[in-house]
Order: C-alpha cells, then structure tokens, then sequence
C-alpha cells in the first residue's frame, strides 16, 4: 500500500463503525501513523436500517463518509479496502489491495448475518446487515407490490404481498412495525385497487416473547403496540426451510412468502490468522483482556461486537449494542496514549445507559436501570436519542425533517426502485 513514509509506529484500525471510528476520533493527538481500513467508504448507523428498507429514509441519511469524519486529523489514512488475513508474526495485515504493516493492530470488525449454517436460508432470504442490503429490501417490497396490482391472481397476490420477518428482537420489532404503518397508512393510497388486507406481517420468535434481551414491561407493550397495528406474532416459532417461495415452520407448517427478511441473530465478524484459541466458539469473537487485548498478543486490540470480555457484571461479554462499542472505543484511545507514556492502563468498565425499541408513531419502549416506560414519550426519547448518535449534522437535519414530514403528512416519500433487486426465484 502506498503510504506516506514516517519514522513514527503504525496503528492500523480495520473497520468504521461505532466502535473504529469513536477510536480514531479520540486519536488527533497521537504520535503515531493511524490507518483506517474499512471495504466502504461509509460509516453506517445501522439502527436506522431498517428505517431505508420500509422508504422512511434514504441512504445517505444513515450514513457519513469516514473520511469526512476524520478530515481534522493530519496523522490519519483511510484506505478502502477488505482485510482477509492478519499475520501475526509479520505483523501485517493482508487486504485486497495489498499488505500493511504495522506496530499496533484494532480489530474493529463488528458483526455479520448468522444463519446458523442453513444455506438455504441464506442463498434466499433477505438480511439486512448493511446499506446495499436495506435498499435490496426496499426495492423486493416495492417491485412485488408493483407485481401484485398487475395479477389476477389471488394467491399469487398473496404471496407477493406476505412480509415474513425472522427474529423478534429489536430489528424485527422495529422493521415488523414500519411495515405496517406503510400497510395502514400509506400503500393504500398509492395501490387504490388492491384490497391492502391481502398484505400480512408475520413476525417470527423463537423464544416465548418479543425483544428478548428486554424487560418483560417493554416485550408486553411492544407485544400490544404490534399487534394494535396488525402484525401477526409468532412466538417460539422457528423458520428451518426457506426456498423463496414457501417458508416453513419448526411444526412443519407451510405459507407462501416472497419477502422474507432475516433477523435472527449475528456472529462475529472474525479474521483469520490468530491462534484459534482466541476465538469464542460459535459467537466468532475474539476474547480480550479488560484492556481490549486480544489474549496472548500484546499489540492487537479488540473492540465492539468483535470483543468477547468477560467482567464479573457481563459473564458473557457485553452486548453487541452501539454503546459498548463507542464506549470501548473511547476507552481504548486513552489507553493507547498511557501506553506511549509508559503508564499502566486501564480497565474498561460499561456504562449501560439503558435499552430502546421503537414500534411505530408514539409507540416505543424504554428501559433504564430504574426505570421502565412506554408509549409517547419513550417514542420522542427514542427520536432524540437516535438523532444525537447520528454522525453528521447534516443527517441530524434531514433525518429530523424527513421524520417531522412523514409525522404530518403519515407518508414515507423515499418508495423508490432505484435499483431493481434480482430474487433468484
Ligand atoms: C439492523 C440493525 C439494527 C440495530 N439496531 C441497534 C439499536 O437500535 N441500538 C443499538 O445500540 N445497536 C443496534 N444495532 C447494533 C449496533 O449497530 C452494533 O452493535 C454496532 O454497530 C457495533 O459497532 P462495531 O463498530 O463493533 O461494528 P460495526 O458498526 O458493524 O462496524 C464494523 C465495520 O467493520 C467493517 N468491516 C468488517 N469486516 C471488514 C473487513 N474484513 N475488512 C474491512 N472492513 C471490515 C464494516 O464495513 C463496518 O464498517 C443494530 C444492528 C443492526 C444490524
């Protein structure tokens, strides 16, 4: 890679998100030659996802060049690449576009889509782990609707106008809900003759409540909101065959469904080149000391959904939330100037400022360590909440305009098919 030469070390950070980017924001004054590596060029506020899937957003609203992030720092490189290998006793990273050296590695990576092996599922159902996927998303939605006006058959329309969504955890709540403010609210005016009771949301849990990882107050509310706006719940229901046509149930049951999106669940996303010792089985992290190191190598850090560390509060790693990332992130930059000072570092301790789902318009719900609420106002703190950790003003701005516009107008405007989405069936 060419790369201006320097007598300072090298700290390579591999990955942009939360948890890369609150890292190298903290970095200006480091004494050393910082490298950013991500394959986009983007950083992605994955939260709001599913906001571009359902038209409530368009791209660029959720995501931010990260080389406008970092533009105030002279010491900083962004390279657009996909890293495929590290090499630890070369210390050197391997990538597309060549191989970097380096003195300090982070590992960044975050997370990627689990379909727990089944390559059926994956070859054919819908994930949305990133923009382009969002947008397949929106564009499947939004072609089969255009499909379903033109057929005369019912059960073709059917199949065309059932969203199945896999995993009732946040996402799924979220993305369950916004499907069915465009089922009430807006489809109908743009599809005046198709008879919008054809489209059905089915949201499929394999536990016995939605949004597990929350308290049982938010699972009963988002429970009542979701089915207030017609989602069908699904719960201790697991999909095993999906073929892109018909799904099947865990009890052998069988519906027609030409969109079905996958929630279920994330794993790591690893590299390989370390000891496989390090990684946690199944979960794909890698295990790290209360410093962010990755055991047995004192110069590769971990941070975010990447890092497995275990505390006596967290006994199986943080969750794999924005916070903790952001949070290790800004930890790991103040202990990356003790350790060019020679001092001893510090352990990283989670602040949890609580969890949030949103349902629909005034439909939210809030846990905080003391507190619990629903309803109107966990909705507007949930607005707040997600525009302040938006990177950019200029998507603060935006976003807030599209949501106030959307709020009084009850419309989604971005119902593009900017790029048509090829289904295999
Ligand atoms: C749909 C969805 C909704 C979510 N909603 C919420 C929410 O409401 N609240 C919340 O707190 N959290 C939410 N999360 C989780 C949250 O987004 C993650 O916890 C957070 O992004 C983790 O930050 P990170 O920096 O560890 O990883 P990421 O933000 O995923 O960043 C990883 C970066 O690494 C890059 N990368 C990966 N592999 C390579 C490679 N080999 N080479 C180069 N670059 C690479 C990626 O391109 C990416 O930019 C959601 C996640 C998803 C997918």
């Amino acid at each position: 890679m060419n790369l201006p030469k320097t007598d300072q070390k090298r700290l390579i950070i591999i990955g942009g998100g939360f948890a890369g980017v609150s890292l190298a924001k903290k970095l200006k004054d480091l004494d050393m030659q910082i490298v950013l590596i991500d394959k986009h060029n983007y950083h992605t506020f994955q939260p709001l996802l599913y906001q571009v899937s359902t038209s409530g957003l368009e791209p660029d609203s959720i995501a931010y060049p990260i080389r406008k992030v970092l533009k105030r720092l002279n010491n900083f490189h962004f390279r657009l690449a996909e890293v495929s290998k590290i090499e630890p006793t070369l210390q050197k990273v391997i990538t597309n576009i060549g191989e970097l050296d380096y003195n300090y590695l982070v590992i960044a990576t975050g997370t990627k889509t689990n379909f727990y092996g089944n390559k059926e599922l994956e070859s054919n159902a819908m994930p949305m782990k990133n923009v382009p996927q969002a947008l397949n998303i929106r564009s499947l939605m939004l072609q089969n609707f255009e499909k379903a006006d033109d057929s005369e058959s019912l059960e073709e329309r059917k199949a065309l106008l059932n969203f199945c969504i896999v995993g009732g955890g946040p996402t799924g709540v979220e993305l369950s809900g916004a499907l069915a403010e465009l089922k009430n609210n807006v489809f109908p005016k743009d599809y005046k003759h198709l008879n919008i009771d054809e489209m059905e949301i089915h949201l499929f849990e394999g536990t016995g409540r939605v949004l597990p990882p929350m308290s049982e107050h938010a699972s009963k509310k988002a429970t009542q909101f979701l089915k207030e706006l017609g989602v069908q719940i699904h719960l201790e229901t697991l999909v095993s065959h999906y073929d892109g046509e018909t799904v099947t149930l865990n009890d052998g049951t069988t519906m027609k469904c030409k969109n079905l999106v996958w929630a279920a669940g994330v794993t790591g996303a690893s590299l390989p080149g370390l000891d496989g010792k390090v990684l946690v089985d199944k979960l794909n992290r890698f295990k790290v000391d209360r410093f962010n190191r990755v055991e047995g190598y004192p110069n590769i850090f971990a941070i975010g959904d990447i890092a497995y560390m275990e505390t006596e509060e967290y006994k199986r790693g943080h969750p794999q939330v924005a916070q903790p990332a952001i949070q290790q992130g800004e930890h790991l930059a103040e202990n990356l100037f003790r350790l060019l000072k020679g001092e001893d570092l510090k352990p990283f301790s989670y602040n949890d400022k609580g969890t949030m789902a949103t349902v629909g318009r005034n439909k939210a719900v809030v846990d905080l360590n003391k507190m619990k609420f629903s309803g109107f106002l966990a909705w507007f703190v949930w607005m707040f909440v997600h525009l302040m950790a938006l990177v950019g003003f200029r998507n603060r701005v935006v976003v807030f305009f599209n949501w106030a516009y959307n709020y009084i107008n009850y419309d989604k405007a971005a119902r593009l098919i900017v790029r048509p989405f090829h289904s295999k069936k």
